[in-house]
């Protein structure tokens, strides 16, 4: 058996470096990793370290954290990420496909609110389409939001290539069930292991282990 990280930021890491962090999370039996974009600079980071870590894949998007006044001139930089990406890995076709895996972190985060909602919610839209655009899956953020978070999913669903996250779930059973009927996976995330976790941790136990990352 082995494990895959799908939830990475070795760009934010403190006391380790990238190479540390990978060498050790194989040892732990995590065969592969996905380096996290959380802002324009973090996504072209995750990108680096795919180039330099075979098994290291990227996903780009900017967090809702910061998408003020995000726009068109975004949307275009994650785009030539993803296309750029395509064209420059020294020819080699195997390399050039599917290292950029995934669009995201995208979403709301009604926490922090550091951006404001009507921007959260216009990212959110650009990041999904974004993702069926270049057929690749959507790491969903939500914090104290999932009423929006699934009114926004709900009206993707139809799209058939539209496959999605719902990274560090905090939610409750309840959610959990609506996410499982829209086709969503659920990430669980240290948060089980708060000692206010007993809503995640019914969750933990009615989601199906195929449906969990
Ligand atoms: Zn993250
Ligand atoms: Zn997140």
């Amino acid at each position: 058996m082995y494990f895959i990280d799908t939830h990475a930021h070795l760009d934010m890491l403190k006391t380790l470096t990238p190479q540390e962090a990978v060498a050790k999370s194989v040892n732990e039996g995590v065969k592969y990793i996905i380096n996290v974009g959380s802002s324009l600079d973090g996504s072209k980071k995750s990108i680096e370290l795919a180039r330099k870590f075979s098994n290291v894949f990227a996903s780009i998007g900017v967090h809702p954290h910061y998408v003020r006044n995000f726009g068109k001139k975004e949307i275009k930089i994650l785009q030539s990420l993803i296309q750029g990406y395509s064209g420059t890995v020294n020819n080699n076709v195997r390399e050039r496909y599917k290292k950029v895996v995934a669009v995201g972190e995208t979403g709301f985060d009604f926490y922090r609110n550091l951006s404001p909602r009507v921007d959260m919610e216009r990212a959110f839209v650009s990041h999904i389409e974004l993702a069926l655009e270049y057929d690749i899956p959507v790491i969903i953020h939500d914090r104290d939001a999932h009423k929006q978070t699934l009114e926004v999913v709900k009206k993707y669903i139809d799209q058939k290539n539209f496959r999605a996250v719902v990274h560090c779930f905090s939610g409750d059973v309840n959610f959990a069930m609506q996410c499982l009927d829209l086709g969503l996976y659920i990430s669980f995330t240290g948060v089980i292991t708060f000692p206010n976790a007993s809503g995640v941790l019914k969750a933990v136990e009615k989601v199906p282990v195929e449906r969990y990352l």
